[in-house]
């Protein structure tokens, strides 16, 4: 019986540990300027859009529609072999984020842009989940 290789997991420090934090918690979060309401991502302490000070980190839905999408035939990470030919998609978030995640859920051939989905996460450790993308069947097309 062949176990699993692990999925190599970094190391994230500062805004990234406590986004990679929220995830392994189960909640999917970004970072909110409570100054001008624009929702941004990667997190940043200061407002991307207005320079405020005043951003905090704010649940979103996890919907989104594929914005982009590669496909990796040879891992550098052998966790990630049993799961070959894999998707990375980029997805644009219904609060306007992009984020990225893997595929799952559909087969490869599924893919198209505009499609919606929706995030799940998974966790590798106690601080660090993945965000997969999977085809949102409650969504219109
Ligand atoms: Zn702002």
């Amino acid at each position: 019986m062949s176990e699993r290789p692990p999925k190599m997991i970094p190391d994230p420090d500062g805004l990234n540990a406590e986004f990679y934090q929220h995830l392994a918690d189960g909640n999917l979060c970004l970072r909110h300027c409570d100054a001008c309401g624009v929702i941004h991502h990667p997190p940043k302490y200061l407002c991307a859009a207005c320079g405020s000070e005043d951003v905090h980190w704010t649940p979103i839905s996890g919907k989104g529609r594929i914005f982009s999408w590669t496909i990796t035939h040879r891992p550098i990470d052998p966790g990630w072999a049993p799961d070959l030919p894999w998707a990375t998609v980029v997805v644009e978030m219904d609060e306007g984020p992009r984020l990225v995640g893997a595929w799952r859920g559909a087969s490869n051939d599924a893919l198209r842009l505009d499609l919606p989905v929706r995030a799940t996460l998974e966790n590798e450790s106690e601080s660090f989940a993945l965000i997969y993308f999977s085809p949102d069947a409650e969504a219109s097309a």
